[in-house]
C-alpha cells in the first residue's frame, strides 16, 4: 500500500521542529529513522498531516556523565551496539539492541523513536525500565524528564504530549545484569524477554499483556533469598505472570530464569 498524503518539512534546528510541533500538535508526527512509523503510514494506521523530519537536529551525540550513559534521541541501534562507552557503561543497553531487527533497521532506527514508539515486544524500553532510564522531552514551552517507569501508559502508548520531542534518554548503569530474549525467527520482535539488574533489583520483561514491566513478587523472591534456586525462581515468576498471560507465562519464566543466572553469574565474576 501507499501511504495517504502528507506535508513534509525537514525541521533545521530545534526551535524549528518545536514550532511545528506546538502549531500542528495532534496533526503532525516527527520521523526519526522511520523504521515504524513509515510501515505505519504505509498501512495506513498513522495519517498525520504533517512529517517533521528531525534528522539534521543536533540530537546524535552519545556521553558519558558518571555512571550514566546519554544518549541524544538520534543515537541509533547499531551505535548501541558498537560504542565502547555504551559497553563500558551500560553493556545491558548494547546486549539488548543487538536484538532490535536486522543490520539495515539498526542503522536507521534511533532511541528517540523506539522508546517514543513504545512497542511493547521492543529491546529498548523494557531496559530503560530495567535500569531506571528516564526520559529528557522537550516541547515550546520547556523541558521536563519521566522516569521510564511512569513514561509508558501501555501499547503504543506514552506520556509525551503531541508537541514534546524526545531529545535525551539517560540509561544509568552499574551492577551485573543479565538479558536473555527468545524471538521466532533471527530479526524478529521478542516473544518474550527478560532483563535483570542485580544493582538496582530489577526485572523486568516483555511478552505479557502491560508490557513491558517489573515483577514486583519476583524482586521480592530475590530480595528475601538471593541464592534462590532456578527452579524456585522459575515457579514465583510463572504464577505471577500467569495473572497476566497464561499462554506465554513459561516462556517469559523462562527468560526471567536465565536473565537473572547471567547477572548473578557476572556478580560472581566482579566478587
Ligand atoms: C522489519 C523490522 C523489524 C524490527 N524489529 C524490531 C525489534 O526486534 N525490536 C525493536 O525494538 N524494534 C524493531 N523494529 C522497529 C525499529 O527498532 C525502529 O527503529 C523503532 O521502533 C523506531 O525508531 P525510528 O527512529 O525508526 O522511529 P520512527 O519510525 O521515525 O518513529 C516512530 C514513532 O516515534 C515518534 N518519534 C520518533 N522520534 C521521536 C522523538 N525524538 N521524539 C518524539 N517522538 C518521536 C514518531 O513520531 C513515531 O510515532 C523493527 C522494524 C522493522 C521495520
Amino acid at each position: 500500500m501507499k501511504p495517504p498524503p502528507f506535508d513534509y518539512v525537514r525541521a533545521e534546528h530545534l526551535d524549528h521542529a518545536l514550532e511545528l510541533l506546538r502549531e500542528h500538535g495532534e496533526d503532525a508526527k516527527p520521523v526519526a529513522g522511520g523504521q515504524s512509523l513509515i510501515p505505519l503510514l504505509n498501512l495506513r494506521m498513522a495519517r498525520p498531516a504533517l512529517l517533521v523530519d528531525i534528522n539534521d537536529l543536533p540530537l546524535g551525540e552519545l556521553a558519558v556523565d558518571g555512571s550514566t550513559l546519554r544518549t541524544g534521541a538520534l543515537v541509533r541501534h547499531h551505535a548501541l551496539c558498537s560504542d565502547p562507552r555504551v559497553s563500558a557503561t551500560n553493556p545491558l543497553l548494547g546486549a539488548a539492541a543487538r536484538h532490535i531487527g536486522h543490520r539495515a533497521i539498526r542503522h536507521r532506527g534511533t532511541v528517540g523513536g523506539s522508546v517514543a514508539h513504545a512497542d511493547p515486544a521492543a529491546e529498548l524500553p523494557l531496559v530503560a525500565l530495567a535500569c531506571g532510564g528516564r526520559i529528557v522531552a522537550r516541547s515550546a514551552g520547556g523541558t521536563r524528564e519521566i522516569a521510564a517507569a511512569e513514561f509508558g501508559n501501555g501499547p503504543f502508548m506514552t506520556a509525551l504530549e503531541a508537541d514534546e520531542l524526545i531529545v535525551e534518554l539517560r540509561w544509568p548503569g552499574g551492577g551485573a545484569w543479565g538479558f536473555a530474549e527468545f524471538a521466532e525467527r533471527t530479526g524478529d520482535f521478542a516473544t518474550a524477554a527478560a532483563a535483570a539488574v542485580v544493582l538496582t533489583g530489577r526485572v523486568a520483561i516483555t511478552g505479557v499483556p502491560g508490557s513491558p514491566a517489573r515483577l514486583p513478587t519476583v524482586e521480592a523472591a530475590i530480595r528475601a533469598d538471593p541464592g534462590l534456586a532456578a527452579e524456585e525462581l522459575r515457579a514465583v515468576a510463572e504464577a505471577e505472570l500467569r495473572e497476566h498471560e497464561p499462554h506465554l507465562a513459561g516462556l517469559v519464566a523462562e527468560m526471567v530464569v536465565r536473565a537473572v543466572a547471567q547477572a548473578r553469574h557476572r556478580e560472581r565474576g566482579a566478587a
